[in-house]
């Protein structure tokens, strides 16, 4: 899950971070209230959007279609802003039009939330994050001299540039490895106890919240030395949030796929591809190789979808509802091992599932397990009734007929 960076740096500050003053405004009005509030000095008005990249998003004015041509703006989802006037101007088209990111898609993410932060001076832009390292099993605090940049570029150009020190879970970020750090960053002897500060809070952030990542891009020093934390980006681990019901209370569903919110309620593991070919599976394993097969056959997934093990009728149901919604797909593999819940049940289910959805597009079955003989005659019978769905021996077979159905 992710949170807005407001969000992510009111959790900062409340782990002892330096944060820039701010307030959130959701129309233009309040944002020239919230610049009056700030002491009408310079600001940045700060489009909240999940996506990253937002200073060298733009925002889209006019689509092209037979009117015209494309039409931008001149600045993206972070712009310095001096007068009350001009806070009016710049927030009126961040909250009518859809700014568009390398992150957000051709379409764009809507604004309904503007951040208005006092705007910093800035003498240096650092980079630091706490990311999961995978082959230490342990999460790191990550940190680069050269900040505001994007972070992928640096570690492919001079991978030596970027810091690292691996944090013990149950202490956090120990004293000499922030100040090992702070010291290889060439921070001055009076910044230093301030950098040491806003490090040990993320890592803190990082530990407490559960988090999967947690990201200050940039973090600046001004040129009176102070150390502060400018951006926030925050994302949570999905399995941990039972945990902290006050990460939950602070997700935003406008921010997220519809399908994939759709899919959530329902008990179903969904996340949406770029593909044309749905696919319908019990089980994260048989999901990815199912994705697997398809992709070796020449096919691309539209999703990945896990109904588990214990697939009702109502969660098959819901499952093609969601995936037939999506006009990209032109044909539906569905792949179940019938083990807790068993083959029959399962053939049932989908024939309820063609009646009440209707399967615009072709769909392919490939069942195995127990009652697998009672399965193919409950979908024998229901043939004429739902023409568009096949059978299929084994993957292979299931995955070639799909692909072959899909490019049709
Ligand atoms: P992002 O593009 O979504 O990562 O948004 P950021 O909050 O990181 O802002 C992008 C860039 O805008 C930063 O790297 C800074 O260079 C600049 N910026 C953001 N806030 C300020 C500010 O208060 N003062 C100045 N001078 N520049 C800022
Ligand atoms: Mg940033």
């Amino acid at each position: 899950m992710k949170i807005h960076e407001y969000q992510a740096k009111e959790l900062l500050a409340a782990a002892g971070a330096a944060v820039p003053r701010g307030i959130l405004a959701t129309t233009p009005a309040a944002a020239q209230q919230a610049f009056d509030q700030l002491g009408g000095g310079p600001v940045v008005l700060k489009a909240q959007i999940h996506a990253g990249g937002r200073g060298k998003g733009r925002f889209l004015l006019q689509a092209r279609g037979p009117g015209g041509e494309e039409r931008w703006s001149d600045f993206g989802g972070v712009k310095y802003v001096r007068t009350r006037d001009e806070v009016a101007q710049v927030a009126e088209v961040m909250f009518r039009y859809p700014l568009v990111t390398k992150q957000t898609g051709p379409e764009g993410q809507r604004v309904s939330k503007v951040l208005v932060q006092e705007a910093a001076d800035i003498a240096r832009e650092i980079y630091a994050a706490v990311v999961v390292d995978r082959a230490l099993g342990l999460p790191v605090l990550m940190a680069c001299a050269e900040g505001g940049v994007e972070i992928e570029e640096v570690a492919a150009r001079s991978p030596e540039k970027i810091l690292k020190a691996a944090l013990n879970p149950d202490v956090g970020l120990l004293p000499c490895q922030a100040r090992r750090l702070v010291y290889d960053l060439d921070f001055t002897p009076e910044q230093a106890p301030k950098a040491e500060a806003l490090l040990t809070a993320l890592c803190r952030v990082f530990l407490d919240k559960d988090c999967s990542l947690a990201e200050i891009n940039p973090l600046v020093v001004t040129p009176r030395g102070e150390v502060l934390a400018l951006d926030a980006k925050m994302t949570f681990d999905d399995n941990a949030l039972f945990r902290h019901p006050e990460i939950e209370a602070l997700r935003d569903l406008a921010e997220e796929n519809p399908a994939e919110v759709r899919a959530a309620k329902a008990g179903l593991t969904y996340i949406s591809l770029p593909g044309n070919i749905g696919c319908v599976v019990n089980g994260a394993g048989l999901a990815m190789s199912t994705m697997d097969i398809i992709k070796y056959h020449g096919g691309e997934p539209a999703n990945f979808l896990d109904v588990g093990g214990g697939v009702t009728a109502e969660g098959a149901i819901e499952a093609f509802r969601i995936i037939l919604a999506d006009p990209r797909v032109k044909g539906v593999l569905v792949n179940i091992f019938g083990g807790i819940a068993k083959c029959d049940l399962i053939a049932e289910a989908l024939v309820q599932a063609g009646r009440e959805v209707g399967f615009r597009v072709p769909v392919v079955v490939r069942l195995e397990g127990t009652n697998v003989e009672r399965a193919r005659e409950i979908l024998a019978a229901a043939r004429s009734e739902l023409p568009t769905m096949q059978t299929a021996v084994d993957m292979a077979d299931a995955a070639r007929k799909v692909v072959a159905a899909a490019a049709a």
